[in-house]
């Protein structure tokens, strides 16, 4: 695989670009010619003349270009509107094809379908380049649909753009359907000798703790936690709702795990309502944290990814990067592109949206690098990995503020989530027993008895004699038979009535709530609860009995005359001479 990179710069320099190319190719054995076209401006003329030029000088050549928010050309962001390459495939082996179609809300359907069942009868394809005009467009359902693409055809590709962030023109174009101003095209590519690796990299890192994201349409976030989605920057990171939001916001967009991988969002407005237009679509129900970005970190995983795809030894590199990161990085923004070059030739551009398939599916990233590496052929044994240093990316070993303050809110953080869970159970448990306290015990009757959908059942027992066990034996004897009598009850619970739950309703009386168990049920369990805790040995006061009674829950009853009429079974129980289940 050879390929070829140079700027348009006027029709005439463009025809003696492909002139040499031609000149090239003719002493060359090749099966494709492959030119991809990346564009500053939806234009239509430019897109017209470069493809006629080639098909003029290179008749067998493919094409296909989009419009961009700028393009890297051997790895650096090209000063140039326009940029081309032309990718030669050499082995015979391999196959390319471009497909292209009109997208639209209504279209996208039949779309990914006509894709699927032409996958369905080339099992020569392996991967997917995909150039695709978002416009505002919701990709959920488009890239959903692809899931059932064959599960090893690697899929990855960006969201055409335009040199002006806030403007939703954009195009695709190619030698097969033309310029399109709403269009997809799939660049299918395959054959036994060509080898794809796709990747991604982000460097943003998660911050703070988790928030659920309770409401969002699409790429609208209304809420976070049930609040004003906005609020949570204005909270957190105390960024004014002014014409620098946008800016402000792209060091802290939002990172959460989809379909088993991290995807980031960032706001690219604030609606005014509290809502946020978010980069692409959200998802309710994802738990998502505030992420932060800062070049040394960033660049420390640009590294990482550099390291892991130089063992796949590419020939040729595409970026697909979100225009996020370029306005992120600013003029310095070749310092993380740069340093594919060192690898293979690199050509990319900023997106609306960065695709690659992961684990199945494919996903829609934003402030991500979406990385497609090939090769025709067998890597080599040993490939050398060219210094990193050469291409600006020193490491001073010294850790940025940003990275140790987001190192410090994480652990704190957690110390903090620790702590809640810790007095979560507390206000809820008794101490001594571990069981549910009263209030619980009596809050969970209460919400078992609103609205029941099967019948509700309560076991209320005491110990018998108690006062007789701390006089003679101690009250720490006393305390031992409590903390085994809960024992026995949880045991008894998992093991014969799963879901139950035991609260400690007093000094010695003990309160068990059964749900999905009728009376006759509940009252074999008060038996089987009598008889294990008849049957364990204490240590100073030998075996010990208790009382129990039982009552299933009457339609129109309150849970305190439920909870009463358990209570006075009991008292019946005791009254009969003790160490028995009263249940009417
Ligand atoms: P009955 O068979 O009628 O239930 O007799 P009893 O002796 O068990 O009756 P009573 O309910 O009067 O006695 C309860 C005793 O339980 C009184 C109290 O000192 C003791 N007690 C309450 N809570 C604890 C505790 O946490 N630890 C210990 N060791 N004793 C407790
Ligand atoms: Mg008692
Ligand atoms: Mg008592």
């Amino acid at each position: 695989m050879r390929q070829f990179q140079f700027s348009f710069k006027g029709k005439e320099a463009l025809v003696r670009e492909l002139r040499k190319i031609n000149q090239w190719s003719r002493t060359k054995i090749y099966s494709h010619m492959l030119f991809q076209v990346f564009m500053e401006d939806p234009d239509r003329e430019t897109a017209g003349l470069v493809m006629d030029e080639i098909k003029k000088e290179l008749p067998e050549a493919m094409v296909f270009g989009c419009s961009t928010n700028g393009q890297v050309m051997n790895g650096e962001l090209s000063k140039h509107k326009v940029g081309i390459t032309c990718t030669v495939f050499e082995y015979p082996t391999t196959r390319v094809q471009i497909m292209q179609y009109e997208l639209t809300t209504e279209t996208e359907e039949a779309v990914t379908a006509d894709l699927l069942r032409i996958l369905s009868e080339n099992d020569w394809v392996t991967a997917i380049e995909l150039l695709v005009t978002i416009r505002g467009m919701s990709m959920t359902g488009f890239s959903d649909r692809l899931r059932d693409a064959r599960s090893d055809i690697a899929i990855f590709g960006g969201g055409a753009f335009n040199a002006d962030m806030n403007s939703d023109d954009a195009c695709v174009f190619s030698s097969v359907g033309g310029y399109a101003e709403r269009g997809v095209i799939f660049v299918l590519m395959g054959g036994e000798d060509l080898h794809v690796e796709t990747t991604y990299i982000t460097g943003w890192k998660p911050l703070g703790r988790e928030l659920e994201i309770t409401r969002v349409k699409d790429s609208v976030l209304y809420e976070i936690e049930k609040r004003p989605a906005y609020d949570t920057y204005f909270r957190y990171l105390n960024i004014e709702n002014d014409e620098h939001f946008f800016e402000n916001t792209l060091e802290f967009p939002f990172i959460f795990d989809h379909n088993g991988i991290q995807l980031l969002r960032a706001p690219t407005a604030s609606m005014g309502n509290g809502a946020l237009l978010m980069t692409s679509d959200m998802y309710e129900g994802d738990m998502a944290r505030i992420a932060y970005g800062d070049p040394e970190t960033i660049l420390r995983e640009v590294a990482n990814g550099i390291r892991k795809l130089n063992r796949f030894a590419p020939e040729v590199i595409k970026l697909y990067s979100c225009g996020a990161r370029r306005t992120f990085w600013g003029t310095e923004v070749s310092r993380e592109t740069a340093p594919f070059q060192l690898l293979a030739p690199t050509s990319g551009f900023f997106t609306s949206g960065e695709f690659l398939r992961t684990k199945g599916h494919l996903n829609q990233h934003n402030v991500t690098l979406v990385v497609g590496a090939l090769r025709e052929g067998e890597a080599p044994e040993h490939s050398t990995m060219p210094s990193l240093e050469d291409a600006g990316m020193s490491f001073s070993g010294r850790v940025s503020m940003v990275n140790r303050l987001a190192t410090f809110i994480q652990a704190a953080t957690e110390e903090l989530e620790a702590a809640n869970r810790k007095l979560g159970t507390m206000a809820i448990s008794d101490g001594m027993t571990r069981l549910y306290n009263r209030m619980e015990i009596q809050r969970r009757i209460t919400e078992a008895v609103k609205e029941p959908t099967q019948s509700v059942s309560l076991i209320m027992m005491d110990v018998d004699d108690f006062k007789k066990v701390n006089d003679t034996y101690g009250h720490a004897e006393g305390d031992q038979v409590l903390i085994r009598l809960a024992e026995m009850l949880k045991r008894t619970i998992d093991k014969s009535a799963p879901g139950g739950v035991a609260g400690r309703w007093g000094g010695e009386e003990f309160m068990v709530l059964l749900q999905g168990i009728d009376q006759t049920r509940a009252s074999e369990l008060a038996e089987q609860m009598r008889v294990n805790f008849s049957e364990i040995e204490f240590g100073l006061c030998g075996h010990r009995t208790m009382s129990l009674g039982v009552a299933e829950f009457r339609p129109g009853e309150t849970a305190d005359a439920f909870a009463m009429r358990v209570d006075d079974r009991l008292y019946k129980a005791k009254k009969s001479g003790k160490n028995c289940v009263v249940c009417e």
